[in-house]
């Protein structure tokens, strides 16, 4: 039988169920070119619309796996278990996160992207260390995993290519949003990945994709049902996203903090989140009995892994971090209770200090972005130093000023109760 992207199109826009052999065909002939560019973004924009069931999902999600390699870390002498965010601001928790879980006994491959408009990416982050680099071949891969027991590097060009061409053609199609269509999208990659556990960070509110809880959780399930039916043992925490993570969000100021967390310091929501997830990607990987993570932020061993596999990537963990030549101190507009310090806002500005990318070509600057000096429920005083921005060229700090502007709120009293950072766990006890 022959099949037609026509059809396939026709049949999601009429809100029919597509078949496995639409799916596989459609997935396979769009990665080979053979469907064209405006044909995937009219059946993406169809899936967005009237969505897809959960058979369609696994099969898309299978389709997308097998246009590519699979990696296989199962010779390893110890479980492996990684960790996806959905994307926020400030959220650096993969880098004290990796090494505190190879600390604490489990194997961590973190194949990790770089950072797309308001949120930043862990490669970026990670390359403002002198000397780091992001690609390793497949045997690099399993050296550092072997030697050290957590590497976090650039996923390959032969990793769910399909995807990779399909995220690009979303995100200029309006078509990111789509349920199906993320959760496939990251699934795939953390499935073709080779991990036998994996726990998801799925953010809610401003700041991140899922601006509600209940498009969250939706997402989640998802997300869990794929991990579970191809043997990956999957569990999600929602975790808040109306205000940045930490106190800092940028590239260089995220390594420094996530630095003074593996010191045993930081700021107190990181080092929740820090420990929630390691204690629950231990679980996942089904070591108990072994060091409890805040133990190991506590001893020093969670450090002692961070510097190894910095230095296994060319890195220097002694080398002083670069520092932006310019800043810029906002104040406080008011006196009273900081009410909003809004995720989304920061976020648009450390990427208009140059913390971020337009584009997949763009360069990102290393020293810029935005330092809080105050979190929301904490009391201010008017013209008190809110947030320093931080940037290599001064000219962009007027930008930045002006997405902040609608992103602070002071008021008398501190108003309704914000999200609570952990929100809700997904998949089995
Ligand atoms: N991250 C991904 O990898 N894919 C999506 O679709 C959204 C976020």
């Amino acid at each position: 039988m022959s099949i037609d992207a026509v059809d396939v199109i026709r049949t999601k826009r009429d809100r029919g169920e597509l078949t496995d052999e639409q799916i596989d065909w459609v997935v396979d002939a769009y990665t080979r070119g053979a469907v064209a560019e405006e044909q995937m973004a009219a059946l993406a924009m169809a899936i967005l619309l009237n969505g897809m069931t959960r058979r369609e999902v696994a099969r898309w999600t299978d389709a997308m796996i097998r246009s590519g390699e699979r990696m296989d870390f199962t010779g390893l002498d110890r479980p492996t278990v990684d960790k996806h965010s959905t994307g926020g601001v400030g959220d650096k928790i993969t880098l004290p996160l990796a090494p505190l879980v190879a600390a604490c006994g489990a194997a961590v491959p973190q194949l990790s992207g770089r950072g797309l408009g308001h949120t930043g990416g862990t490669l970026d982050k990670l390359e403002s260390i002198p000397g780091w680099r992001a690609s390793l071949s497949n045997e690099e891969i399993h050296q550092v995993l072997r030697d050290i027991g957590a590497v976090i590097c650039a996923a390959g060009a032969g990793l769910a290519p399909a995807d990779k061409k399909l995220y690009a053609l979303r995100d200029v199609t309006g078509t990111v949003e789509a349920i199906p269509l993320i959760a496939s999208s990251i699934m795939s990659k953390k499935i073709a990945e080779g991990t036998g556990a994996l726990v998801l960070d799925v953010k809610v509110g401003s700041g991140a994709f899922m601006k509600d809880v209940s498009a969250a959780r939706e997402l989640a399930e998802t997300m869990v049902g794929l991990g579970v039916d191809h043997g990956v043992r999957t569990v999600a925490l929602l975790t808040g996203m109306d205000t940045p993570l930490g106190l800092t969000a940028g590239n260089a100021l995220e390594v420094r903090e996530s630095v003074e967390v593996l010191a045993g310091g930081g700021p107190a929501d990181v080092v929740e989140l820090t420990v929630a997830l390691a204690r629950e990607m231990l679980a996942a990987a089904k070591l108990t009995g072994v060091k409890d993570p805040a133990d190991a932020l506590r001893d020093g061993s969670a450090m002692d892994v961070w510097r190894r596999m910095i230095a296994a990537q060319g890195g220097d963990p002694d080398a002083p971090l670069p520092v932006a030549p310019e800043t810029q101190v906002v104040p406080a507009p008011a006196s009273g209770v900081l009410r909003r310090l809004d995720a989304y806002h920061v976020g648009v500005a450390a990427w208009r200090l140059g913390a971020g990318r337009a584009r997949k070509e763009d360069p990102v600057s290393a020293v810029a972005g935005v330092e809080l000096h105050a979190k929301p429920g904490d009391r201010v005083v008017a013209g008190q130093p809110l947030l320093t921005l931080h940037a290599a060229d001064p000219t962009r700090f007027e930008r930045a000023m002006a997405a902040l502007a609608a992103g602070v709120e002071v008021a008398a009293d501190g108003g309704a109760e914000p999200l609570p950072l952990l929100i809700d766990r997904i998949g089995e006890p």
